[in-house]
């Protein structure tokens, strides 16, 4: 099949993707300590249970001081302050200075209430040495409340700090417990079952033989499924035999699954379990959609609700199907804001050919400093070099009218990691 007559009845990327999300169903909600959350999606908003800074404390190491009482000083002219207390990090006093007295202070310790600037170590005498004696300032403070940091001027207790529909990532994590939160309110990691289908498969470090592979797909979609937010409650490799799709496919349902994630077994060759299993159920739809690689998709609910996914078994078909409809229904799941990778234009580097009529998804390298792409396979766009794949950052999406790629051509990449 080639050209026009091969493609005419293909669906679109975008109408297969919109099917996909119209079946989805968002998940609940759950508490877990905030160390936990990382990768997940919040149900709720982050709002600070306290003041960031939570009270005025020196930015820099030297002395709380009176303003007023240095405001004439100069290197020529330096002023005499008595040091009255010293204030290492995590000490709680607040002493009394009068006039003339400075405290010795630390970064971040809490800055005396009479105090109304910090004057550095290096902008007295003596710097550290002498210090909790007589301190002689060199400097006049730049003005008021000079190097102290104001009590809620990064955050004030009630702020949001992340909102709902968002990720949590490290930096959330961090912010979050800086702000005196220590429960957040998750939606649901989506529970998958992922199941590899062939007769030819391997497990992972079983002695090769003549016809037989190793199963790649299994481990891959179970790291892109963690990488998503989501739990894989059940990874199975299965024969090219219906009734073990059937039985696998109870198993799922059993454990909790919310979507089985299927490689292989869809197309239309002789052997094709997930094809016998279900179609013709109606509740599986098989249909070829226009994209290389990644053509034969099969998409459907089962009864309970369980979003059923079966992918062509080729391992970058399965990479680029998981990007293109499993990952953005498994965020949108999670109520997840922005379940899309964002595109970005880079410039081809090398001349490569695309598939006509169908959109490319080009496993790629990408120099991000020099914005330019190129296919991660020396041997092309073939979906079944696994090898590549290892190469590949990226996906260069080449559009459907768009025969051939030459060197300087905009092309869209998706950066995936
Ligand atoms: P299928 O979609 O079942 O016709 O498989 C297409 C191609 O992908 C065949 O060459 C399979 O051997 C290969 N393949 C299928 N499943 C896997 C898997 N789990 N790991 C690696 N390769 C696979
Ligand atoms: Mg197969």
């Amino acid at each position: 099949m080639n050209g026009a007559s091969g493609t005419r009845n293909l669906r679109s990327v975008e109408e297969q993707l919109a099917r996909v999300l119209d079946a989805v169903r968002v998940l609940g909600a759950e508490t877990l300590d905030v160390a936990d959350a990382a990768g997940r999606t919040l149900a709720e908003s982050v709002t600070a249970a306290h003041d960031i800074p939570l009270f005025d404390n020196s930015a820099m190491d030297g002395f709380a001081v009176r303003a007023a009482d240095v405001a004439g000083a100069s290197p020529e002219s330096p002023v005499s302050l008595r040091v009255v207390a010293d204030l290492p990090a995590g000490v709680s006093a607040d002493p009394a200075l009068g006039a003339g007295d400075a405290a010795r202070i630390m970064t971040g310790s809490p800055a005396p209430t009479d105090a109304d600037a910090i004057v550095p170590f290096e902008d007295t005498a003596g710097g550290l040495a002498d210090s909790l004696r007589e301190v002689r300032v060199l400097r006049a403070p730049a003005q008021p409340g000079a190097f102290i940091r104001r009590r809620g001027a990064d955050l004030r207790a009630g702020d949001e700090l992340v909102p709902a529909g968002d990720r949590i990532g490290p930096f959330q994590v961090a912010a979050a417990v800086a702000a005196g939160v220590s429960v957040v309110t998750l939606a649901r990691a989506p529970r998958v079952a992922v199941v590899s289908t062939g007769s030819e498969l391997l497990a992972p470090g079983e002695a090769p033989a003549r016809g037989r592979i190793p199963d790649s797909n299994g481990p891959l979609l179970e790291q892109l499924v963690g990488g998503a937010g989501a739990e894989v409650v059940l990874a199975a490799r299965i024969p090219d035999d219906a009734h073990a799709v059937t039985e696998v496919t109870a198993q799922a349902l059993e454990r909790g699954a919310d979507v089985i994630v299927f490689t292989g077994g869809v197309s239309a060759g002789a052997y094709e379990p997930v094809r016998s299993a279900f179609d013709g159920g109606g509740e599986i739809e098989f249909v070829p959609v226009a994209m290389q690689p990644g053509k034969p998709q099969a998409f459907g609910v089962l009864g309970a609700g369980c979003l059923v996914f079966g992918l062509p078994g080729n391992p970058v078909s399965v990479a680029v199907s998981f990007e293109v409809f499993v990952r953005p229904a498994l965020l949108a799941m999670q109520g997840r804001t922005d379940i899309h990778r964002p595109l970005a234009p880079f410039t081809a580097d090398t001349p490569w050919t695309t598939p006509p009529g169908r959109r490319q998804y080009l496993p790629a390298v990408v120099d991000v400093a020099a914005r330019t792409v190129r296919p991660a396979t020396a041997g092309g766009s073939g979906s079944h070099l696994a090898g590549g794949l290892a190469r590949a950052r990226a996906f260069a999406i080449v559009p459907a009218e768009v025969d051939a790629v030459a060197v300087g051509d905009a092309i869209d990449v998706m950066l995936v990691e």
